[in-house]
């Protein structure tokens, strides 16, 4: 295989699994993590040179040991994708602080706990790309999202920091932004009231969200760029979107 290793978090739904999809397609070795590790075994992929880990991202431990496994069969990683993360909505005077706990540990610090696993190796090497899944919400704030918008906000300073921090290692460091997509996400709301008006406000839109398959293009392509050249961030969401 002369391709280089692709590591992907929360590959077991969504964006993850249309990322896996792609990259499995162009015939990249691929880590893939999750806590379902079933529904990543049901995944359409040539499954020849893939690798899947049950693994948290909150655990370095775990995550640091999934990666050293595919590194020794497949070579260093030269692409990792931060893409795990959770929403879970409500206001902050009635959210349970668990839920706020939940979002920052997996959306900031399995973020932190990827990037700091594969920097080291990529500045020896002078090669290769991380790749944060924010989301427009990481820039922009909306109504009873606050914890989310405080965990995406922080994968946007947390990204630009360490871009600066490793550019002379010719290391890039990209974020992609997606706006609304139907995936799992909103299935771990546990406010019923919040969900429904999401259901409201996609009626206002059309009906129609972000198909996943072109935030995997969009990814694809950051990747496929020359290692001189960083894609610092694309935001994408459905024409009709306007927050
Ligand atoms: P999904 O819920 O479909 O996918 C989330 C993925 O993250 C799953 O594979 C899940 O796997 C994994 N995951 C969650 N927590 C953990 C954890 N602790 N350890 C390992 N894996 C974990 O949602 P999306 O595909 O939409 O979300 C992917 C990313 O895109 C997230 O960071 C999200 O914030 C972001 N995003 C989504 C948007 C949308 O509208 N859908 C818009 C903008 C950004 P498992 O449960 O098996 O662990």
């Amino acid at each position: 295989m002369n391709k280089p290793l692709v590591v992907i978090t929360g590959a077991s739904s969504g964006f993850g699994a249309e990322i896996a999809k792609r990259f499995n397609k162009e015939g990249f070795p691929l880590l893939l993590l999750g806590r379902r590790l079933e529904k990543m075994e049901q995944l359409p992929l040539d499954f020849e040179h893939v690798l899947l880990k049950q693994v948290d991202v909150t655990d370095l431990t775990a995550f640091k040991s999934a990666v050293r496994e595919a590194e020794e069969r497949y070579g260093k990683t030269d692409l990792l994708i931060n893409n795990a993360g959770v929403m879970l909505l409500g206001n902050i005077e009635t959210q349970q602080p668990e839920e706020w706990q939940t979002m920052l540990d997996t959306n900031v610090r399995g973020v932190l706990n990827g990037m700091q696993i594969v920097l080291e190796d990529m500045k020896n090497r002078q090669h290769g790309t991380i790749l944060n899944m924010s989301s427009i919400a990481g820039f922009k704030a909306f109504v009873n999202h606050a914890a989310y918008v405080a965990s995406k906000f922080g994968v946007h300073g947390a990204t630009e920091t360490i871009r600066q921090e490793v550019a002379e290692h010719n290391v890039r460091i990209s974020l992609v932004s997606p706006g609304y997509a139907e995936t799992e996400l909103l299935h771990h709301v546990t406010n019923e009231a919040l969900v429904s008006g999401i259901e409201d406000w996609k009626s206002t839109i059309g009906g129609t969200t972000l198909d996943p398959r072109h935030v995997a293009d969009t990814v694809f392509f950051i990747y496929s760029m020359p290692q001189d050249v960083t894609v610092r961030e694309v935001a994408l969401a459905i024409t009709k979107q306007t927050p």
